[in-house]
């Protein structure tokens, strides 16, 4: 049977959106697929600078370039609108730290296996020494790198981002934090958010808020570069809980957001998009813009209650679409066509291929070099098909398909994303595609290993 195209068109999605294009700044005409892009120069010989924008538990939903209308995110907006938003951007998990461990090295997580969360008490988890970063693979053709913000990669020192490649680190080694310093630290669950900040090898105190500091030591980092290409990875930890903001910002969206939760989450996200506006600004002001390859992403689907995935199912933790399908855009002026918009499925690991090839370093990683598919009308797929595995859980997506499948009772779903994208299952009427999806997963799988660590309790993923 032949299938359908796999585009969510942008008029659909408007539509979805109950938005006018005008309402958030983006003519229609100035988008256009991937496919009948004009050519433009290929990527000069210089190497650009790479920056890693990844933001923490963001909906899908909740960017005005993603159709959002309730949070106002002008200067995240201009990425898209100088860039490429991609409508099937997914990650490699739908909870923090596996998700990071794919984009920090550009493998599938479960080929070294960092299949579940860090676990606070086991606190020899992290990426294993072996496997390179990405950081560790720019070093070598130049590069000033800098992680700033999230870490969860690992808690131990030798785990930590100046011994993974990074000649600067200016955050947290673990999965959340306090955004200000203004509460005790307590003890229980909680104590995870009182956690350490760092300046490399050394805990500091910081008095700003915290998404400011993040924003302030990435300008910082991009005025005091020279001649050397560098690459920023700045992971921040907003939107993620706590649910904290700064008064100005609460009082922006109390009365205009009824979920109380919300309201914060709004607050927290156009603190955000405030830093976010100075550090573009910052390249801008360098002159560096054609030279800067910029990706943004959400990290995992946004939470539940709090966050909207809007058109897509599910949540964080899930691996329904609003789990693991997130909001992703890049930007490098002069190669990629701005204001476009790529409708295939690509992956977080993709990014990360993109940012080595363009350095120069083609090392044998899963992802993808996206700039042959991006930068010039291209019909191939980047991938025959995506995977995830986690635990008992795994799913595969080729083309319009999708399986999501369960070890434990050996239930799996199958559903058209283009025809129904809230994942409708109709594994009934297609056996084949069904024994199809299991032997892609089957082959795939074959090149993972067991999980280094089990799962933490408070973690599951369904
Ligand atoms: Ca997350």
């Amino acid at each position: 049977m032949k299938q359908q195209s796999t585009k969510i068109s942008r008029r659909d999605f408007l539509s979805y959106a109950g938005a006018t294009a005008g309402a958030f700044g983006l003519g229609l005409s100035s988008l256009s697929c991937a496919s009948s892009l004009q050519t433009m120069a290929s990527p000069s010989s210089k190497r650009p600078n790479i920056i890693y924008i990844v933001v923490d538990d963001l909906g899908y939903h909740d960017l005005g370039c993603q159709g959002g209308e309730d949070i106002p995110t002008p200067f995240i907006d201009t990425i898209a609108t100088n860039g490429m938003r991609f409508t099937d951007g997914y990650v490699t998990c739908p909870v923090c730290a596996p998700s990071r461990a794919a984009m920090m090295t550009g493998m599938y997580q479960q080929r070294f296996g960092f299949e579940f969360n860090i676990r606070e008490s086991m606190n020899d988890c992290g990426i294993p020494l072996n496997i390179p970063t990405i950081a560790d693979y720019l070093k070598p053709q130049g590069y000033r790198t800098a992680a700033l913000g999230k870490w969860h990669l690992g808690l131990k020192d030798k785990y930590s981002p100046d011994n993974r490649g990074f000649d600067e680190f200016y955050g947290f080694r673990g999965g959340c934090r306090n955004y200000s310093e203004i509460n005790p630290p307590v003890s229980g669950d909680m104590a995870a958010y009182y956690q350490d900040l760092y300046r490399n090898d050394k805990v500091i105190t910081e008095s700003e808020y915290l998404t400011d500091a993040l924003g302030r030591e990435a300008v910082n980092f991009i005025e005091k570069q020279e001649k050397d290409p560098f690459f920023l990875y700045l992971a921040f930890n907003a939107v993620h809980l706590p649910l904290q903001a700064k008064k100005e910002y609460e009082d922006r969206f109390k009365d205009k957001i009824k979920n109380a939760d919300r309201a914060m989450y709004a607050a927290m996200l156009c603190s955000l998009d405030d830093a976010i506006g100075r550090i573009l600004e910052a390249i801008r002001d360098k002159g560096i813009e054609n030279d800067t390859l910029i990706f943004f992403m959400g990290d995992n689907g946004g939470k539940k209650t709090i966050a909207n995935n809007a058109p897509l199912r599910g949540y964080k933790s899930q691996m329904l679409e609003g789990g693991i399908r997130v909001p992703m855009m890049a930007q490098w002026k002069g190669v990629i066509v701005a204001g476009s918009e790529y409708n295939k499925p690509v992956i977080s690991i993709d990014m990360t291929a993109t940012a080595l090839a363009v350095a120069g370093a083609k090392p044998e990683i899963d992802g993808v070099d996206l700039i042959p598919f991006i930068t010039k009308p291209n019909d191939g797929d980047p991938h025959e098909a995506l995977f995830w595995r986690n635990g008992n859980v795994w799913a595969v997506r080729k083309g319009d398909w999708k399986a999501v499948g369960r070890t434990d009772s050996g239930e799996i779903t199958l559903c058209n994303i283009a025809e129904y994208i809230r994942e409708k299952d109709i594994s009934d009427k297609y056996p084949e595609k069904v024994e199809e999806m299991v032997e892609l997963y089957t082959e795939w799988n074959k090149g993972n290993v067991e999980p280094m660590w089990p799962r933490p309790w408070y973690q599951s993923v369904w």
